[in-house]
């Protein structure tokens, strides 16, 4: 059995939806279908979810929204439409966001989180009607009712383990299952979304309760590159990865897979197929537990932007004990999350994603606060830095890749601010100027995956 997964683009428009129905009703396995929201039909439409998002943020400050309900419930009115469904699904759909933005909004946070998964929740109604109407038994299942339970917290939810005994009495339901992504409920009886994109969590999670053969992950691409392609103009394919490999690319920047959505499937052992909607034939991607290494120790380089690093330094740091815990300590009381900590004998580095920072305006109290608590010669911050991953398991057997890395960086005048590699050997990072953080990602493809490297123009 298979839990097929499509996201937003998949979903654009009923021409699209078309060929969803045509590669789920391809392959009887394809048993339960797990929805995004409509994604954008081209580069400057808004995806239905921050249409919503605006919706609700806006009643919540003026107490109405009508144009931006009217263009949510056009979004699903023009998909009906071009698939010959009747109105009753759209006036379903109207009553469900009047009573959505009617309700009860003393937690903000919870009131535009059920706004929020309406989008997937409405789209899976409206493609279980579609299914239906072209003669093909199909139900859409809602998630209490499935009991997909999560942890309260709004945005960020995390799946309860009982959810997965309740899932798996779905395998006895008759016809083809959608499913709405995204979100689930607390145990009080709450909507709670995942972080965003989080279809892909709510499709492994389903892939798990119903002990699925494979799930099969459709996008709008035919495979998960070895780079990001705006980057490097047509990078390899990667056609087989670990899902620690994965997990390491999804979370430095590769957006085709959520970075938390391989946990349940792996946990399980359930393999993860990327494949493309619009063109299904395609090889795709496939991420196992193992695999074999013969294609180079690296199998694919990310890259993201909006780091900062604060070095601080004291001497006889190494001898003081409890400094570490001062440091995240301090971090802990500002709510901050950090990526990586880099140290010398002197001195410690903590790199942490700028916004944080920015969004709380607490810059300056916590450089002092740092430099106070830690009685520190030094605490500076840096802005402005990318980090770059280098990610492959087969860099554990293979001697010379950091030094093949840095070579290629500096051949490519790029200096290097910092470098990090944990012991698991999966990942190496470099942290580099954002101003240098193409040059340095071409130099590393070129120097592990090609000869030839078209650059994209920088
Ligand atoms: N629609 C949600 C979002 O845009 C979730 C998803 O598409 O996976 O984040």
């Amino acid at each position: 059995m298979k839990v097929v997964k499509f996201g937003g683009s998949s979903l654009a428009s009923g021409k699209q939806l078309q060929k969803v129905f045509d590669i789920v009703t391809a392959d009887p396995a394809r048993k339960a279908v797990v929805v995004s929201a409509p994604g954008k039909r081209h580069s400057t439409d808004t995806k239905v979810t921050d249409l919503l998002i605006s919706c609700g943020e806006q009643y919540l400050r003026l107490g109405e929204a009508h144009d931006l309900k009217e263009a949510v419930i056009e979004r699903y009115a023009s998909i009906a439409d071009e698939l010959g469904l009747g109105q009753d699904i759209i006036d379903t759909i109207r009553q469900d966001l009047d009573t959505l933005l009617q309700a009860d909004s003393s937690r903000p946070e919870c009131y535009l989180d059920a706004i929020k998964a309406s989008g997937e929740d409405n789209n899976a109604k409206l493609i279980a009607a579609y299914f239906r109407h072209q003669g093909v038994e199909a139900h859409y299942v809602n998630p209490k009712e499935a009991g997909l339970f999560v942890s309260d917290e709004p945005g960020q939810a995390q799946v309860l383990p009982e959810s997965y005994d309740h899932l798996y009495k779905l395998r006895e339901r008759s016809g083809i299952i959608i499913f709405p992504g995204f979100f689930g409920f607390s145990l009080a009886g709450d909507i709670v979304t995942f972080s965003r994109s989080g279809s892909d969590i709510t499709g492994s999670i389903l892939a798990n309760g119903l002990k699925a053969d494979v799930y099969e992950n459709f996008t709008d691409v035919d495979a998960v590159y070895a780079v990001n392609p705006t980057i490097v103009h047509e990078p390899k394919e990667i056609t087989e990865l670990t899902y620690r490999e994965m997990r390491e690319l999804s979370y430095a920047g590769f957006s085709v897979f959520h970075d938390e959505a391989l946990i349940p499937a792996f946990r399980a052992g359930i393999p993860v197929q990327i494949k493309n909607t619009n063109n299904p034939s395609a090889k795709g991607t496939k991420i196992v537990n193992q695999r074999d290494h013969t294609n180079g120790p690296v199998v694919g380089i990310a890259s993201d932007n909006g780091f900062c690093s604060i070095y601080i330094s004291k001497y006889l740091m190494n001898r003081e004990v409890g400094f570490g815990r001062k440091v995240l300590q301090t971090l802990e009381e500002y709510g901050l999350t950090y990526e990586h900590v880099p140290s010398g004998i002197d001195d410690m580095t903590i790199i942490l994603r700028q916004d944080q920072l920015e969004e709380q305006h607490i810059e300056e109290e916590l450089l002092d606060r740092l430099k106070v608590v830690l009685d520190a010669d030094e605490v500076v911050l840096e802005r402005n830095l990318s980090l770059i991953m280098v990610v492959g398991e087969a860099m554990r057997h293979n001697v010379g890749t950091t030094a093949r890395a840095a070579k290629a960086l500096s051949k490519a005048k790029v200096n290097i601010e910092m470098i990090n590699q944990g012991s698991s050997e999966v990942s190496m990072m470099f942290g580099v100027k954002a101003t240098q953080e193409k040059e340095a990602v071409q130099a590393l493809y070129e120097e592990f995956f090609s000869m030839s490297t078209v650059p994209v123009s920088l």
